[in-house]
């Protein structure tokens, strides 16, 4: 059915090239010539000029032919030789929806603190103090603790989320405000970092910060939509006409998107989750099909659920199947092989795609091993679940992905080589470990799907700087010097077909976007330098200068005119 459905797109495409001239067919909307484009359609890999009638492409070719398309009232516009790639398509992504401390990159605790206090001052009294991005090597020994956090603010709570969000820490206010003692005991899948006395350090693992996130009052309906409205525009100035939401929505989410849908006010497409817990309701499956099958349109889209295995090698809670090299412990799994084959099983009835966000070896192993239980039970068919990360997968794992159909949801952004990955990160594999994270030649020599995503706010959600991570493997001062660990490094256009077909395909969406062809969405961007050219200093200057999402423009930089 699908191919069908493209093989008509195709053909009417095609159709209206050759019926443009007679009267009764309207002639494009606008037309853009003089481009260097790449369209990722294997079937004419380049060409200089596009036309786009409403929010569909009509034709794709010279600029000869396309200008001959042209009637009275389209609009031409001249790129001035510039590169052109399909829209950059975010395979996983969330909405950062609270006003919130940035402390990336702070360089030492005091100007962590520093940043807190700047923050404090644009808030009411008494509220609570939240930020996020920081990472261990900011602490003295790289271990966070609450104690100049304590120091700065003794009786306002403060809670601030690490980079990866998996790891959080709270002052001594948050947690005596959320009950946390010395006598507490960590939930399951969680732990609670204590002092030798036994009290809490303030270092809150995975589900142990639960019961102080909960006392964090939640933003407005209002608010969350400014923020989306915010993270939208990021987004088209970085290239990106799709993004998939990485967790379900709460209320106040739920009715932003649905107040920016009738307001017609998206500027990217949205595939949007919903959660996956054990063993889910008939009701709750009921109502997740219902919505996956009431959003058929071209901006919102549900289908997916999203579950997570394990935490991350940083905060030492992914599940390695041996100890760290530093610590020691083999991490946080969060299911039990029964309950997730169980519940796989009936979402994968339900008609439900899952992915699931699995990093260490042992929890991908065991991803890999519930969706080959789930294939044997229900048959294999077009199902396309997967695995959010897989860092550090076991060699011997990555065949399966193609075998199972199983798609690598990676984060080509994660190799970025910087403080973390190379004094944390690194060590806490150990040597022989670190030389396989995140080896995104690996899975493609195998035949694996890999979509690439940012994992945005965790990281910046830029895919020219995701990309070049998986070219290069260096930052923009050419450091480390030949890149970090270079064997998994890819070319630019195995990383342009990462972030746009490869990303519609593990969204089911492969016959509307991805590629620029007659009779695709009409979702792409121009860039200020090519790419293509495949030099670091290229990467590093390269930035977009228009996109276009359904055929109107969402980011024009001023300079193009
Ligand atoms: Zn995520």
């Amino acid at each position: 059915m699908p191919l069908r459905r493209h093989a008509l797109r195709a053909a009417a495409g095609l159709l209206a090239l050759a019926a443009c001239a007679t009267p009764d067919v309207p002639p494009p909307d606008r037309i853009l010539v003089n481009a260097v484009i790449w369209t990722g359609d294997s079937a004419r890999p380049a060409a200089t000029a596009l036309a786009i009638r409403h929010d569909t492409i009509l034709a794709v070719g010279t600029d000869e032919a396309i200008r001959a398309l042209a009637g009275p009232t389209t609009h031409l516009e001249d790129l001035g030789g510039r590169r052109m790639v399909p829209g950059f398509h975010d395979a996983h992504w969330h909405l950062p929806t609270r006003r919130t401390a940035d402390l990336t990159g702070a360089p030492s605790v005091d100007s962590l603190v520093a940043r807190l206090q700047a923050f404090a001052a644009t808030l009411p009294d008494s509220a609570w103090i939240t930020g996020r991005g920081w990472t261990p090597d900011m602490f003295p020994a790289n271990t966070a603790t609450s104690a100049a956090i304590d120091a700065a603010f003794p009786d306002r709570p403060v809670l601030l989320t690490d980079r990866d969000g998996h790891q959080s820490l709270a002052n001594q206010v948050a947690l005596r405000l959320a009950g946390i003692d010395r006598n507490s005991v960590a939930p399951p899948g969680g732990a609670i970092d204590r002092a030798r006395d036994g009290t809490p350090t303030g270092l809150l693992r995975e589900t142990a910060a639960a019961p102080v996130r909960a006392r964090v009052p939640a933003p407005s309906a209002d608010e969350v939509y400014a923020a989306l409205t915010d993270a939208m525009a990021r987004a088209a100035r970085d290239g990106l006409t799709a993004l998939q939401l990485a967790n379900g929505l709460d209320e106040a989410e739920e009715e932003a998107f649905a107040r920016a849908l009738t307001e017609g006010t998206l500027q990217t497409r949205f595939r949007i989750a919903v959660p996956f817990t054990p063993m889910p309701s008939d009701s709750a499956l009921d109502a997740y099909t219902r919505r996956r099958d009431a959003n058929r349109g071209p901006l919102v889209r549900y289908g997916i659920a999203k579950g997570m295995l394990d935490g991350t090698v940083d905060a030492r809670s992914a599940f390695m199947l041996a100890p760290y090299a530093i610590g020691g412990g083999t991490g946080l799994p969060r299911w039990s092989m029964d309950t997730l084959v169980t519940t796989l099983a009936r979402y994968d009835s339900a008609g439900i795609q899952v992915e699931l966000h699995a990093i260490g070896d042992g929890a991908i192993r065991l991803a890999l091993d519930a969706y080959e239980a789930v294939q044997r039970r229900n048959g294999a068919g077009d199902r396309r679940h997967r695995i959010e990360h897989l860092e550090v997968p076991d060699p011997a794992d990555l065949p399966r992905f193609k075998a199972l159909g199983v798609i690598a949801s990676t984060q080509a952004v994660f190799a970025t080589p910087d403080a973390t990955a190379l004094d944390n990160y690194v060590p806490l594999l150990g040597p022989e470990r670190a030389a396989r994270a995140l080896p995104f030649k690996a899975l493609d020599d195998a035949g694996a799907v890999q979509a690439f995503g940012s994992d945005y706010p965790v990281f910046p959600m830029s895919p020219i700087l995701g990309m070049q991570m998986a070219v290069f493997r260096q930052l923009a001062d050419g450091t480390p010097e030949g890149g970090w660990e270079p064997q998994h490094r890819i070319s630019v256009e195995a990383a342009l077909r990462h972030y746009t077909r490869d990303a519609a395909y593990a969204a089911f969406r492969e016959r509307e976007i991805g590629i620029l062809a007659p009779g695709m969405l009409a979702d792409l961007v121009v860039l200020s330098d090519d790419i293509l050219d495949g030099t670091l200093a290229t990467f590093t200057r390269a930035r977009p200068v228009l996109t276009i999402m359904g055929g109107r423009d969402t980011w024009r930089d001023p300079a193009l005119r």
